[in-house]
């Protein structure tokens, strides 16, 4: 097409008879809040902030739906996690969303947890293809909205599992019938998805569902400054990060039987220096934590440089050991830990974040010299770039002349262990119930085994041994390394890269 062509598109496109007096909607989104309610340590982001932002634009126009893609709960606050995220969903109650996605993590919770939360948001749930044994949603599949004289619809998603939820493509096919039944027996002029998938999934539910217009997408954390239109569907896809740090803002013009058109898209970045937080909310967020844990605003260390998976899981298995009085301590960086640390002050809450849901609850059981051995080779085996290995304290690792690696534990004494309970079933029992080979006739195969939870989590732990040292993080560090053993040469380029990746992947 020539450039006079091309003008005469454009024209025309700008001529449409009806779009410049077109209904206007703003949309608001979030997704993957993940239970991050309370200030963010670093000037960014936390509900009051959201809140806020929200309120300022509900004053200023009434043609906004506030929506969220889900994974409100697990893997931030400590505050949150004792309430099992029920002080996540009440504040998006009182935030007033008008509809909100099933996430897996929510789901991770339990069904009636999940009632919980939707008592707690007004009902606000929605889950289309969240289904009962009778095949029926157990939440509301769909809403619908007037603002401004349109009738708009929305349908909620949830990541399909292997359990409580349709598959992906039965997903998709429902989607559609029920996209195409709101436009025709509900009127719908607009129907937007809040589905807790990312945009490549969403983008296949889009060419299952062409009834849709704009799916709000979570899960994968993807930041889209513009909103991406599906290339076979004309659909909108947009998402806003995570953590509670951003809001996505979309403004739509409306006219009948055609899809919306894009009047301007934005992502805002929630920094305490530019927006108010919401100070109801924020007064409400910090009695709750003063009542339940007082302790996360604490400063237990100053970091000079940041801790990766390793060195938190070093310390930590030296941490739980000596409060729990016990002979080794366990702890598995890549699969407990979720979360570096970040140069600065560290706070009880910031300790927390670190390994969240999954550090908190600790075993304690009795394991002999042998088997501690079976279980380190048995990881190792199964990860041969060995980021599977766990981190120790309480034994040393040495490598020996032919490259060996020995221990200096007694293959029949029985020692106190400490360790995750995540890492207890996820990776303990679970390599006893997998034994293969060779390791069906060790040490292993020979017992059933029993651990009792423990009385302290390990954030309590950690708190009080960073408190304690006597000089920093580092020296700490050095210390246990020696007196782990050897460190594994693999070891420090496992921890840099792991740090690589997140810092590419955080802003
Ligand atoms: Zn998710």
């Amino acid at each position: 097409m020539g450039w006079a062509g091309l003008l005469a598109c454009l024209v025309l496109a700008l001529a449409t008879p009806g779009w410049a007096d077109a209904e206007r909607l703003l949309l608001l989104y979030t997704n993957d809040i993940h239970d991050h309610v309370r200030p963010g340590a670093d000037g960014v982001g936390g509900l009051p902030w959201v809140a806020g932002y929200v309120a300022e634009v509900r004053a200023e126009r009434k043609d906004v739906l506030l929506l969220d893609a889900g994974d409100a709960a697990e893997k931030g606050d400590l505050v949150a996690f004792l309430t099992d995220s029920e002080l996540t969903f009440e504040a998006m109650g009182r935030i007033g969303y008008d509809a909100i996605a099933v996430g897996n993590h929510e789901h991770n919770l339990g069904l009636n947890q999940l009632r919980r939360f939707d008592a707690l948001t007004g009902y606000r749930l929605l889950a289309l293809n969240l289904v009962g044994a009778d095949g029926l949603p157990i939440f509301a599949p769909s809403r619908v909205f007037e603002r401004g004289g349109h009738r708009i619809a929305v349908i909620g998603m949830a990541l399909p599992r292997p359990h409580d939820t349709l598959d992906f493509e039965a997903s998709g096919r429902a989607l559609g019938a029920h996209a195409a039944m709101l436009r025709e027996q509900a009127s719908a002029d607009l129907v937007i998805v809040v589905a807790h998938v990312g945009t490549s999934d969403a983008s296949r539910w889009s060419r299952a569902a062409p009834e849709v217009d704009v799916f709000i997408t979570g899960h994968t954390h993807e930041t889209l400054e513009a909103p991406m239109r599906v290339p076979d569907t004309g659909a909108l896809l947009v998402q806003a990060g995570a953590n509670a740090r951003k809001v996505g803002r979309l403004e739509l013009a409306l006219h009948r039987g055609e899809r919306p058109r894009v009047v301007s898209a934005e992502i805002v970045r929630l920094e305490h220096r530019r927006f108010a937080p919401d100070e109801a909310l924020l007064a409400w967020i910090t009695a709750r934590e003063q009542a339940l844990a007082p302790e996360a605003g604490e400063v237990v260390a100053r970091l000079q440089a940041p801790l990766g998976w390793f060195a938190i899981a070093r310390l930590s298995a030296a941490a739980i050991r000596a409060h729990a009085g016990a002979d080794i301590g366990l702890y598995h960086p890549t699969h407990v830990v979720r979360n570096p640390l970040v140069p600065g002050p560290v706070t009880v809450n910031e300790l927390f974040r670190a390994a969240s849901d999954r550090g908190h609850p600790l075993v304690e059981v009795e394991l002999t010299g042998a088997e501690i051995e079976a279980y380190l080779i048995g990881l190792a085996r199964r990860d041969p770039r060995r980021w599977g290995e766990t981190q120790w304290s309480g034994f040393r690792i040495e490598r020996g002349e032919a490259g060996h690696l020995t221990t200096d534990l007694q293959a029949g004494r029985r020692y106190q262990v400490v360790m995750p309970q995540r890492e207890w079933e996820k990776r303990f029992m679970r390599l006893v119930e997998q034994l293969e080979g060779p390791e069906r006739a060790g040490p292993l195969a020979a017992r059933t085994f029993e651990a009792r939870p423990a009385e302290f989590s390990s954030v309590q732990a950690l708190a009080q041994f960073l408190a304690a040292l006597p000089d920093g993080v580092d020296q700490a560090l050095e210390r246990l390394a020696s007196a782990q053993g050897d460190a594994d040469p693999l070891e420090a380029t496992a921890e840099a890269l792991f740090l690589a990746r997140t810092y590419r992947s955080a802003e």
